[in-house]
């Protein structure tokens, strides 16, 4: 299986040495026309702003949505999700492109700033059925988005509850959380919809490798034979 990484910023090395564990080589693609080398498709957590800006000056938005649009497979991670996002709202959303394709709406550094990235246990069923390994995987959220609300189509694979007595809810992006879901309630960090896979969190800055195996499984399972990795940054 052949793996491409679109390494515009930010962690494709960490994504191309997840995939290395699982014996799939990952090739960096920066270029439009690369992006008919391969059959799928990651994007990695990074800074979204950064990351459409330099997707629109490489001219790669329409090869993107037609990636999307043809029903390959796709994963984006963090800023990658809000790449994805049909919708994304948020502090220092400011109008930027997204890819869209995925039925959702997606608050920008919903949990808080930087200073309020966290490492939590997330439950998820369907991976670890799928996986094996643990219920749980050990989620890393730098300031992370969160997924407000889904369309039919999405299927839910791991919520997080949102605890309004943290500090990070001093700040706007909390005060718009608090808007958007009320106290005690839980957000949504991973989704599926048919082919595309999004999470709000870093699995390729983990050592576990399952969400890798699971989208390498879902890439497989379409007929599809190549994965391809949207890389940015994790500043922001
Ligand atoms: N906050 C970043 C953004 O909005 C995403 C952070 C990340 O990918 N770790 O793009």
């Amino acid at each position: 299986m052949v793996v491409g990484v679109l390494a515009l910023q930010g962690s494709f090395n960490e994504h191309i040495a997840a995939l290395k564990r699982l014996g799939v080589k990952g090739i960096e693609i920066r270029k439009p026309e690369q992006l008919q080398n391969v059959t799928s498709l990651i994007i990695p957590g990074g800074e979204s702003t950064t990351m459409a800006k330099l997707a629109e000056y490489h001219n790669l938005f329409p090869a993107l949505r037609e990636f999307v649009q043809m029903g390959k497979p796709v994963w984006g991670t963090c800023a990658g999700l809000i790449f994805l996002a049909d919708k994304a709202i948020g502090q220092k959303t400011g109008g930027q492109e997204l890819v869209g394709g995925l039925d959702c709406t997606v608050h920008r550094n919903f949990f808080g700033s930087q200073l309020q990235s966290f490492e939590a246990e997330l439950s998820i069923p369907e991976m670890a059925a799928q996986e094996g390994g643990p219920p749980s995987f050990r989620g890393v959220f730098i300031r992370a988005p969160a997924i407000l609300d889904v369309g039919p189509g999405v299927e839910v694979l791991a919520e997080i509850p949102v605890s309004f007595d943290k500090a990070s809810c001093s700040d706007r992006a909390s005060q718009d959380q608090e808007e958007s879901t009320g106290s005690g309630k839980k957000v949504i960090v991973a989704v599926r919809q048919g082919n595309l896979l999004a999470t709000a969190f870093h699995p390729e800055l983990t050592a576990d490798s399952r969400w890798h195996a699971y989208f390498l499984k879902m890439a497989s399972e379409t007929g599809e034979g190549a994965l391809c990795c949207v890389s940015t940054s994790v500043e922001d």
